[in-house]
């Protein structure tokens, strides 16, 4: 049976594939084809006109103007990610609009980003290119004109141990480094445990001629110990966790890192305060980081990480670290974030369920 017409207002091309199963089922979907994000007053006139779903991304601020102008129409968010940092979670819940998201497809193509950016930062891949491209590699030597910093056998500090933080633990085991793993919220024992067996099935078989470890520690003693500190919590901003996030790596946390140690941020910009950030980089106190987030994105063209001071040691990304053909764009809905997010969108408006029992929808709490 074809669905009912429902009308959806996508503010970004998610992908064709996707959007075309919600076409091929009846539905009116109008897309916002361009390069930058409408701008909210565009949003809000959209969901006046009464449509049923609104298709967002990270770039659209969702709150109560939005809701406001859907009510008693606006049926749905369905966010194309799986934070949702810029959709008000009280706002949505006061005007009982259930909205969605995308989790574990975009797990493991994250997850290897912030590998692959750690050992970027680490073994300093962009300087090093750089110097073959632009015909300054004069002679083979045994340490000029620089080195980088090894990963096998260092200390990683995973500061959020939920999806993408456990399968960059799974991945980094084979580079034989130790986990230190914060979480104030959850403390995924077994799985450690698990991480743990594999190290010593390691050092069994010979793959390492040491033993390596893994364990809970406090935030303080994660980043003390570490030689690089991953990030994969949510942005949580005050008011909004009895843990928040916001500014968890400020001054006096960076000043608990080694001055060897190196930070990767896939997480979410505010995470980490960039001002206290560049001043670090600049003093020492830490040795390097790997950015693919910021306070503001696009990175303002006059930010302090972008000192060509810096350049060797800060390695910059344009919030890439989902950005797999496959992570992105599948409309396959156990592969791909687009497919996933058309899938949860038709879950509340087809399924009858109440959307406290609909997979991905967010904010069950307001329906139970
Ligand atoms: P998740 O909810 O599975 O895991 C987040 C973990 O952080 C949870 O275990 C939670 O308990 C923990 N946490 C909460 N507050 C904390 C605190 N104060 N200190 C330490 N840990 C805390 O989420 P996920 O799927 O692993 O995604 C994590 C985040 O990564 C997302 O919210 C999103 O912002 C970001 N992300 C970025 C990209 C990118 O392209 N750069 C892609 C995917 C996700």
């Amino acid at each position: 049976m074809p669905a009912p017409r429902y009308r959806v207002f996508a503010t970004c091309n998610i992908g064709d594939d996707a959007l075309n199963l919600l076409r091929s089922r009846g539905y009116e979907v109008e897309v916002y084809d361009h390069l930058e994000a409408p701008p909210k007053k565009l949003i809000i006139e959209k969901v006046r006109s009464g449509i049923d779903a609104l298709i967002t991304t990270l770039r659209d601020p969702i709150d109560a103007e939005v809701f406001e102008a859907g009510k008693g129409t606006l049926k749905v968010v369905a966010q194309d990610a799986v934070g949702f940092d810029n959709i008000n979670r009280a706002d949505a819940n006061r005007y009982r609009i259930p909205f969605t998201h995308t989790p574990d497809v975009l797990t493991e193509a994250t997850a290897e980003f912030a590998l692959f950016m750690l050992g970027c930062v680490a073994r300093k891949l962009y300087p090093s290119e750089r110097l073959v491209r632009e015909n300054r590699w004069g002679a083979w030597h045994p340490f000029l004109p620089f080195l980088g910093d090894e990963v096998t056998g260092k200390t990683v500090a995973v500061i959020g141990t939920g999806r993408i933080g456990q399968a960059f633990m799974k991945k980094a085991v084979a580079l034989d480094v130790n986990l230190l793993c914060y979480d104030p919220v959850y403390q995924a024992q077994d799985f450690i445990n698990k991480i743990q067996e594999e190290m010593d099935l390691r050092r069994r078989h010979g793959f390492t001629s040491e033993g390596r470890t893994v364990r809970y520690v406090s935030l303080e003693e994660a980043l003390a110990g570490a030689d690089f500190v991953t990030l994969h919590v949510p942005l949580l901003r005050e008011g909004e966790a009895a843990t928040p996030t916001f500014h968890l790596i400020n001054e006096s946390a960076l000043r608990l890192m080694k001055p060897t140690a190196y930070l990767i941020n896939t997480s979410r910009g505010p995470v980490v305060d960039e001002q206290a950030l560049a001043a670090a980089l600049k003093q020492g106190v830490i040795a390097g980081a790997a950015l693919d987030v910021f306070e503001k994105e696009p990175l303002p063209a006059d930010s302090p990480l972008r000192d060509p001071e810096l350049e060797d040691r800060v390695r910059l990304f344009p919030h890439f670290a989902s950005a797999g053909r496959i992570t992105r764009l599948s409309p396959d809905p156990d592969k791909g974030m687009a497919g996933r997010c058309v899938h949860a969108l038709m879950a509340v408006l087809e399924s009858g369920q109440s959307p406290a029992s609909i997979p991905y929808v967010v904010n069950k709490e307001a329906f139970q």
